[in-house]
C-alpha cells in the first residue's frame, strides 16, 4: 500500500480506503463483512469510512464495525487505523436528527461512539451542507468535536467549491483546520474537476473520492445485463436498475477493451485513473467480497497512463 499525506496535515492515508456504506448492515452477512475488513487491514488499508446512517438499518454498520474491532483489533491495533464517521443526513425523527445544527452533529457523534464502543473517531465529517443553518454553527460543532477529543480531525463532504472555501476559512479561524473533503468522483462523475479540487489544493485540504467505481458500474459486472448478485439488483442497494442505461453499458464495453489492453480489469483501470491526480489523497472503495477487494487493490500495480490511453478514455467518456 502507498500512503499519501492528507492535504497539508500530518496524517497519511492509504491510497485505497474502505467504506462501509453497503455490505455491513444488519441485513448483510456479518462474517463476510468481517473477512473484508480483516483482509483490507492485512493489505495495508488503514482507513475505514462510516457514517451514522450506514446500514440498513441506519446505525447497524457502525454497530457491526464495533463488533469487528472488538473481535479482531485488540490492544494497540486501534492506534494503527483511522476511523471516520459523519452526520448530516436523516438519522432520527424530530427536528434534531438531520442536517447541520450543533445539536444534531454532537448528539449524533456521541451515538456513533457508543455504537462502535470507541472513545474517539479519527475524522468527523459534516456529511452535507445545510442551507438553513449558519455555516459558522456547523463548523463550530466540528471544532468542538475535535477540541473535546471525540474526534482528532474535522472533514466536510458533498460541499460545493464555494461552500468549501467558506467552510475552510471558518475552520481556519477557529483553529481546527479542515483535514479532508469527501466527494463523489469517478470516470462517470467529474464535478470535482470544476473548481473543487483547486479550492482544496489552495487550502491544503485533502480529497477522498467516493464511489470511484460508480457503485460497480465501472467494473465488468454489468457487461451482459444486471446479474442477480449486484447492487443494482439488491433492493437495499442505492444503484437503481434504471441507472444501468444502454449508453452507459456502451461506454463500459469500450472502457473494458482499453483496460484489457493494459492487462487490467476495468475496476483496476477506473481506480488507477483517479490516482493520477496528485490532489486525490485516497480513493474510497466499497466491496461486497474479499475477491473484489483484492481485484481493486491490485490496481496499484499499474497506475500510469500513456497520453494515447488518456485520449482514448476521454473519447469514450466524451
Ligand atoms: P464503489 O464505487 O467502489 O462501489 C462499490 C461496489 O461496486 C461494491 O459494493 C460492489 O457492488 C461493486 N464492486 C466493487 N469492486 C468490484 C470489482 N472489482 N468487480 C465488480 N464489482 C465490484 O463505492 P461505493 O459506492 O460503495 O462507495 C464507497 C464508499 O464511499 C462508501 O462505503 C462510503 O464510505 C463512501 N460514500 C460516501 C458518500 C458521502 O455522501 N460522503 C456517499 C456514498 C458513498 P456489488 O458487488 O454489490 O454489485
Amino acid at each position: 500500500m502507498k500512503y499519501n499525506r492528507c492535504g497539508k496535515s500530518g496524517l497519511l492515508l492509504p491510497e485505497i480506503s474502505l467504506g462501509l456504506w453497503h455490505n455491513f448492515g444488519s441485513v448483510d452477512v456479518f462474517s463476510n463483512g468481517e473477512k473484508i475488513v480483516n483482509e483490507a487491514f492485512d493489505k495495508g488499508i488503514t482507513h475505514f469510512d462510516l457514517a451514522n446512517n450506514y446500514g440498513p438499518v441506519p446505525g447497524s454498520a457502525e454497530e457491526n464495525f464495533g463488533k469487528i474491532l472488538k473481535n479482531n483489533f485488540k490492544g494497540n491495533l486501534r492506534d494503527k487505523i483511522v476511523i471516520s464517521t459523519k452526520a448530516g443526513y436523516t438519522m432520527w425523527d424530530g427536528p434534531y436528527g438531520d442536517w447541520g445544527s450543533r445539536k444534531y452533529l454532537i448528539s449524533s457523534l456521541n451515538q456513533s461512539l457508543k455504537r462502535m464502543d470507541l472513545d474517539y473517531v479519527d475524522i468527523f465529517y459534516s456529511h452535507r451542507f445545510d442551507p438553513e443553518t449558519p455555516l459558522e454553527e456547523t463548523m463550530m460543532a466540528l471544532d468542538y468535536a475535535v477540541r473535546s477529543g471525540k474526534a482528532l480531525y474535522a472533514g466536510i463532504s458533498n460541499y460545493t467549491a464555494e461552500q468549501t472555501a467558506e467552510a475552510t476559512a471558518i475552520l481556519k479561524r477557529l483553529g481546527t483546520p479542515c483535514l479532508i473533503h469527501q466527494e463523489k468522483y469517478s470516470m462517470f462523475i467529474r464535478q470535482a474537476e470544476e473548481g473543487l479540487l483547486d479550492v482544496l489544493e489552495d487550502n491544503g485540504v485533502g480529497c477522498i473520492a467516493f464511489s470511484p467505481l460508480a457503485q460497480g458500474l465501472l467494473t465488468n459486472k454489468y457487461l451482459n445485463g444486471i446479474p442477480e448478485k449486484s447492487r443494482a439488483h439488491n433492493p437495499n442497494g442505492h444503484l437503481r436498475e434504471d441507472e444501468v442505461t444502454p449508453e452507459r453499458i456502451q461506454k463500459i464495453v469500450q472502457l473494458n477493451e482499453i483496460a484489457k489492453n493494459r492487462n487490467q480489469s476495468l475496476a483496476q483501470m477506473a481506480l488507477a485513473w483517479l490516482f493520477k491526480d496528485k490532489r486525490v489523497t485516497s480513493v474510497l472503495i466499497g466491496a461486497s467480497s474479499v475477491n473484489q477487494l483484492n481485484d481493486n487493490i491490485n490496481s496499484l500495480k499499474n497506475t500510469s497512463f500513456s497520453e494515447e490511453e488518456l485520449k482514448m478514455i476521454e473519447k469514450v467518456l466524451g
